[in-house]
């Protein structure tokens, strides 16, 4: 089962992006219909808040007067947490239900409209935001669904920011164009990402990327959405996570995969994670148990598989390619993750003489099917480690 988060400011067009997506075959689960199904005539939950705030909460037919409420519950931040109190778990117990309810291979999309201000982006596996400018969704609302002007700037004021959801945004979908145009991208999202991605979490395949070195602005922010996600699923199995490889370089081109370096204190504790990775979407590399052995003060023939073994995971999303190391805390491997990155931040000729190197691995890998390519490429760079180990090593020995 797929996990995907939808939002977007008021009027934006997230009901309508959902309405498509179900279209599609997603299952929906909205946030705001749960909301008002737990305080629904007749529900424990009503009861408990008329318990709280008393009758004048309520109409004459018995429902929730929701203005009533909000004036006495939003009064006072006392007032307010004895809400969130009553409401909040009703909320997620149906959610967690309706979630329990779904098929194995269901893409469950949660239409939530707060999702930013709650900060549940790291639930999700992946993040849909649809935006549009604010005039354009202040005139939707005014003209397609009735609302008063001034109210409805006063809500979106009240809301998140732009900047606040692109910081969570996988996917930021643009709809300030006609409707049409909103729905192309939907599709397209189904078909080239949503689908193979629940595929491939299901048959517990990686994304992959080509042998070929690109740049990206957005990697750091890429890398800290996958970073928050992996704190909730590790928890305090992980002593702490950090963007690693080339992708974590400033100005370095590289292949289209973010490394990021999960430390445990033991190959136990990295093993009793691979239940758990999996099913976030992190599906395990088997094949690998360790990095390629470098010689050391320890080990001068570079020979001890142990001291380097490691568990690789990967992302199934393929649109965000992902190389999830978990490895040892002291480890030669763990410490020469973080030394080789900080030691190529520091080194202006370090780093174009690993951009060399990379690029002689880019060309042996062209034109090869993708197992020669790796062989290829890895056998040009792999080499290149072996010769700056000791160097990185000794570098940041001398800088601690
Ligand atoms: P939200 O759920 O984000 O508040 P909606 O999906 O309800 O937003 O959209 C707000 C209003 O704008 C609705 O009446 C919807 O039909 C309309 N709308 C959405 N997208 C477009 C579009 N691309 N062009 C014109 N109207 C749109």
């Amino acid at each position: 089962m797929l996990r995907i988060g939808l939002t977007g400011g008021m009027g934006a067009g997230k009901s309508t992006v959902a309405r498509a997506l179900v279209d599609l075959g997603a299952v929906l689960i909205d946030a705001d219909a749960i909301a008002r199904e737990v305080v629904a005539p007749g529900t424990p939950g009503l009861a408990a808040l008329v318990e709280a705030f008393g009758e004048q909460i309520l109409c004459a037919d018995g429902s929730l007067d929701r203005p009533a409420l909000a004036a006495v519950a939003f009064a006072d931040d006392v007032s307010r947490g004895k809400l969130n109190a009553i409401t909040h778990p009703l909320v997620g117990a149906r959610t967690a239900e309706l979630i329990g309810d779904a098929a194995a291979d269901a893409i469950v999309v949660q239409d939530i409209p707060l999702l930013v201000e709650n900060g549940l982006a790291p639930l999700m596996q992946l993040v849909v935001v649809v935006g549009a400018e604010e005039q354009t969704r202040l005139r939707r609302l005014v003209e397609h669904r009735g609302v008063d002007e001034a109210d409805a700037r006063a809500r979106i004021a009240a809301q998140a920011t732009d900047d606040q959801r692109r910081a969570v945004a996988d996917v930021w979908l643009d709809n300030n164009g006609a409707p049409e145009v909103i729905k192309a991208q939907v599709r397209n999202l189904w078909e080239q990402r949503l689908v193979p991605f629940e595929r491939n979490q299901r048959d517990g395949v990686r994304a992959r990327a080509a042998y070929e070195l690109v740049t990206d602005p957005e990697w750091d922010v890429q890398a800290r959405r996958l970073i928050a996600r992996l704190h909730l699923a590790c928890g305090a199995a992980a002593v702490r996570i950090d963007h690693v490889g080339s992708t974590a370089v400033h100005g370095l081109p590289a292949k289209d995969i973010i490394d990021i370096q999960v430390t445990v204190p033991d190959l136990a504790t990295a093993e009793s994670l691979t239940g758990t990775l999996t099913a976030a979407g992190f599906p395990l590399a088997a094949n690998v148990t360790h990095d390629n052995p470098k010689p050391g003060p320890d080990d001068p023939d570079g020979t001890d598989l142990d001291r380097w073994g490691k568990r690789l995971h990967g992302n199934a999303d393929p649109g965000r390619p992902a190389n999830i190391h978990l490895r040892v805390q002291d480890s030669p491997g763990q410490r020469f993750a973080l030394d080789l990155r900080d030691w190529l931040r520091a080194d202006d000729s370090a780093r174009a003489e690993y951009l060399a190197v990379k690029r002689g691995a880019e060309l042996a890998a062209a034109g090869l099917d993708v197992d020669a390519a790796g062989a290829a490429y890895y056998g040009v760079k792999e080499p290149w480690f072996d010769a700056v180990y000791p160097v990185v090593t000794q570098w940041a020995r001398a800088r601690a």
